[in-house]
């Protein structure tokens, strides 16, 4: 059994105390370790595969609430509109239109948020502050599309102090979005993974995606 049962519960308890949203990063793993935290009461999970995540939600109970987290394609979008509960990594206003292409067809309003480049890595996908600042202007647009918030990936480094200046320049274009929307404010902000997810709470991080502490090393 790769769930480890006593590192979640506390984890909940953690993030709970805290208002944050705990989201289970199970791709590669099998259905039988999602079902182990499901028979727990968890609900929230993500993946960043298409296929895989569509196969897993074949199989699984359907009040499960889906977090796509990788990089999505335009021509992919239409296998997980039916049922996501949140795309996290929109980094384009191609994919937004596309998102909301889709789930018009599907008659749902899809919760989606943008991700933001933060790493120093070139491969890291994401927008800067002045696409984002574009886009916010734009969403009038997109009426199948309810952007809830930010999100982004932090550097693979062991430099604490760096990944804290990340995680903090992203609660400053959180905030600066937030200044200048006037008919509603954004709510999430997706920052934190095994490794840094305390840090990125103390930052303001309102939801953490947690993988291999959860469920053992990928
Ligand atoms: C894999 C992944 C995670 C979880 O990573 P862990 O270090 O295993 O917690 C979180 N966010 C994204 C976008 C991922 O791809």
């Amino acid at each position: 059994m790769s769930v480890q049962v006593s590192v979640y519960q506390s984890l909940l308890e953690w993030c709970s105390e805290r208002n944050v949203i705990l989201v289970a990063v199970s791709k590669t793993k099998p259905v039988s370790d999602i079902m182990a935290l499901y028979e727990l009461g968890h609900r929230d999970f993500g993946e960043n595969y298409v296929q895989e995540l569509v196969q897993k939600q074949e199989e699984l109970p359907k009040d499960i609430r889906w977090h796509f987290i990788g990089h999505l394609q335009s021509n992919k979008v239409k296998y997980i509109a039916p049922f996501v509960h949140m795309i996290h990594g929109i980094d384009s206003i191609k994919l937004l239109q596309e998102v909301n292409k889709q789930a018009t067809k599907v008659g749902r309003i899809i919760d989606c948020l943008l991700q933001m480049h933060i790493a120093q890595e070139e491969t890291k996908f994401g927008l800067d502050m002045d696409e984002l600042s574009n886009l916010l202007v734009q969403l009038n647009n997109f009426p199948f599309v309810r952007v809830r918030g930010l999100m982004g990936m932090a550097s693979f480094t062991e430099n604490q102090v760096q990944v804290k200046q990340e995680f903090t320049q992203l609660k400053k274009y959180f905030d600066q979005a937030n200044a200048s929307l006037v008919s509603y404010k954004l709510d999430t902000l997706s920052m934190g993974m095994s490794g840094d997810y305390s840090l990125a709470v103390e930052q303001g991080s309102t939801l953490v995606r947690i993988g291999s502490l959860l469920f053992g090393a990928r």
